[in-house]
């Protein structure tokens, strides 16, 4: 018998039944976080609503993508969305930017039907200024972003998670579902349409050596950035259930270095065109997200953080620590003793 991937068996695992009891009317979770309209600072309210999730999830998933804990095991129904919404409405003061995900696609169909979609996006019209949602790029269609566009008064930002230009790292290592030509032509759909196109990249996946992870980026975003409004460079936390974790506790994977960030921002910055460039890491400085030695990671991620708000990436330039040393050497010798 052949054995299954491990992609497969680790994805069989992580997803909770139809009858997981987690409440339908409850959203998952919702923050405020500090973001940029331009070259303004602004409050960003953010909400992650409980859906079936993401149908690659289900078959295979990505290797670092563990959001199918968070889901139903069974899609929503209008009623519960709408429930979910009016819970979430009492935590939203008019914050100018709203960033709605699903644990998946906020376009399919699966995920959150085309009336509840129109009926979130109209909820914040008029009282946010941008609205950002994530989407594979399949969904991205004029039938479903044309209606949402026309809902909200203010700019709608179609988030996509390209993750590399590199067909073979985003199918081998990143393991999604379509190869990044598929990203690339949802971006220019998504701008034809008046909105705006926004590429998360993955710093860091599994198989790839620290210095291999920031070259991959730094190409990534040269190539991206023509077709895209903006880039989120994403280092890799360590999230449960996922191909990834499996290697980080077989000591197989370290989280990317603040370091790689730092130079994949600074490389990145010259390549970017007139695209923002940003990364704010999620767990940052703590042992399952990207870290440093522990003495500088404070300092480290307070300058990604300014560097990206601002888009003023010299804060970037006058860092130092003594680990910065053991970053450069590890760079080039990571043994990761696991082939691709
Ligand atoms: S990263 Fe996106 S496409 Fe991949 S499994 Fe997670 S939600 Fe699905």
């Amino acid at each position: 018998m052949t054995p299954e991937s491990l992609a497969r068996e680790v994805a069989r695992d992580r997803r909770p039944g139809p009858a997981s009891g987690a409440d339908a009317s409850r959203f998952v979770n919702a923050w405020v976080e500090t973001e940029a309209l331009g070259a303004e600072r602004v409050p960003a309210f953010v909400l992650i609503l409980r859906t079936r999730g993401c149908y690659w999830a289900d078959a295979k998933g990505c290797s670092m993508c563990g959001y199918a804990r968070d889901t139903l095991g069974r899609s929503a129904t209008p009623a519960e969305l709408g429930e979910q919404l009016a819970r979430a409405l009492h935590r939203y003061h008019d914050e100018p930017y709203v960033k709605v995900y699903t644990s998946g696609s906020f376009l399919d169909d699966r995920e959150v039907d085309a009336p509840s979609r129109e009926a979130i996006v109209r909820a914040f019209s008029g009282r946010a200024r941008r609205f950002l949602f994530e989407t594979l790029p399949e969904f991205a269609t004029a039938e479903t972003v044309g209606p949402l566009r026309d809902a909200f008064a203010g700019e709608l930002e179609v988030a996509l998670g390209l993750e590399s230009t590199d067909p073979v790292v985003l199918a081998r290592f990143v393991h999604k579902n379509a190869p990044p030509s598929d990203y690339l032509a949802a971006a220019d759909r998504v701008r034809r349409l008046g909105a705006r196109a926004k590429a998360y990249l993955l710093l860091k996946p599994p198989y790839l050596a620290e210095s291999e992870a920031i070259d991959d980026v730094v190409r990534s975003v040269a190539e991206a950035a023509p077709r895209f409004d903006a880039l989120s460079v994403n280092p890799v936390h360590i999230q449960g259930g996922t191909v990834v974790e499996w290697l980080f506790r077989r000591g197989r994977y370290r989280p990317p270095w603040l370091w790689s960030v730092v130079e994949a921002l600074r490389e990145g910055a010259r390549r970017r065109g007139t695209a923002r460039l940003v990364s704010f890491p999620t767990a940052g400085g703590l042992p399952r997200g990207p870290h440093n030695c522990g003495a500088c990671d404070a300092r480290v991620l307070a300058a990604i953080e300014e560097a990206s708000l601002d888009q003023r990436f010299e804060v970037l330039e006058g860092l130092d620590c003594a680990c910065r040393e053991s970053w450069r050497t590890g760079c080039r010798l990571e043994p990761l003793g696991v082939e691709a």
